[in-house]
């Protein structure tokens, strides 16, 4: 099958390798569409990002190794004996890790704190090939009915499912979100599914507008034209919202806010407030304790997820309550158009694109 390896960051190539074999436990599946993670975008530069260092650890010992592309969507080929759960013809994505299903946090049910998973990749094979071979526990099989570039999007969409999870959103609570790039429109669509009474969007680009308009956003804040914390506050009546998602911070270089959307968000939140950080921020921050102790903010983080919600979000997709598709404007057909993809989703400013570019090899 054609595959591409990493020989360095940044030195990618199309290669030849042997098909992935069916050993027990694991599933063989055709990729029909993969896209890379912001993440992998990064990554594969080089750049310094959660889990950077496993993935340097495989590349000095294995290159030239299959490394990145998780989020996709998939055909089953072959299973391994004793792998029950799954048939050839199947369509599937990936939760992104493997759990051990051994550890004290696994047996627990936390499968994202998991000491042992995985990862989809970075020490087991990714997407970006003809093929991907993977244990079954990784997989997750999702209804017939969904499109391949909606299922290539409900990897990034289950993380999106589990902060709602995570922030406890009780029905009622008014809602704000800093960024409507993937991850603040979906929050947008489940915010609105789990009761919100209010849903204010801010961000800079104008052009994501149409989509949180789309989506039921309740009041729009172009940052570059008003205050989103005064704009915020004028909504509630000087209150506050209960919750802001923080989606937007991030490295300046990539066209992220770095911390400046954080302390917008910790002054939108009501006293007593959630501030839950979705965007990764990099190096340290400035907070200062004495306000957040007398204002009882609490800034959360997500725990991470695993099948669970990426289940529970398929079905969302499949029932059309959350809409993953809109988001999509760049594609590609063909494997050798990778290059092309990274090169998309690297800048998508440049490109005007919302979602990553996504990579067609089958359809
Ligand atoms: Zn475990």
């Amino acid at each position: 099958m054609k595959a591409w390896r990493f020989y360095e960051f940044g030195d990618m190539r199309l290669d030849e390798v042997p098909d992935p074999e069916a050993r027990p436990g694991w599933v063989v599946s055709r990729v029909r569409r993969v896209q890379p993670s912001i993440t992998d975008a990064q990554r594969a530069l080089g750049i310094g990002t959660i889990n950077s260092t496993l993935l340097r650890e495989q590349l000095e010992k294995h290159a030239p190794v299959q490394l990145l592309g998780h989020e996709m969507s998939a055909e089953v080929l072959e299973v391994g004996e004793g792998v029950e759960d799954f048939q050839p013809g199947d369509i599937v994505c990936t939760s992104a890790h493997v759990p051990c299903g051994r550890c004290i946090w696994c047996r627990e049910g936390r499968e994202a704190w998991c000491e042992d998973k995985l990862h989809v990749g970075i020490n087991l094979p990714g997407a970006f090939a003809e093929l991907i071979a993977m244990p079954a526990a990784g997989l997750v099989k999702v209804p017939k009915s969904l499109d391949d570039a909606s299922v290539a999007c409900l990897q990034p969409l289950s993380s999106a499912v589990a902060v709602m999870h995570d922030v406890d959103i009780r029905p009622g609570e008014s809602v704000a979100i800093t960024g409507q790039g993937a991850m603040g429109l979906y929050i947008l669509q489940i915010a609105r599914i789990c009761g919100a009474s209010a849903v204010y969007v801010s961000d800079v680009k104008e052009e994501c507008f149409a989509l949180s308009r789309k989506f039921g956003a309740d009041a729009i804040i172009n940052a570059r034209e008003e205050e989103p914390v005064e704009r915020v506050r004028e909504l509630t009546g000087g209150k506050g919202v209960d919750i802001v998602f923080e989606c937007a911070g991030g490295t300046p270089d990539h066209g992220l806010s770095g911390h400046e959307t954080l302390h917008q968000a910790l002054k939108m939140v009501r006293l007593g407030g959630r501030v839950m950080q979705v965007a990764g921020l990099v190096g340290e921050v400035k907070i200062d304790p004495v306000f957040m102790r007398m204002a009882g903010i609490r800034w959360i983080f997500p725990e991470g997820h695993g099948r669970d919600t990426v289940a529970l979000g398929a079905k969302w997709v499949a029932s059309g309550r959350v809409d993953v598709r809109s988001l999509i404007t760049h594609e590609k057909r063909g494997i050798e158009n990778l290059p092309e993809v990274f090169e998309i989703t690297q800048n998508k400013n440049k490109y005007k694109a919302t979602n990553p570019c996504q990579l067609v090899l089958v359809g």
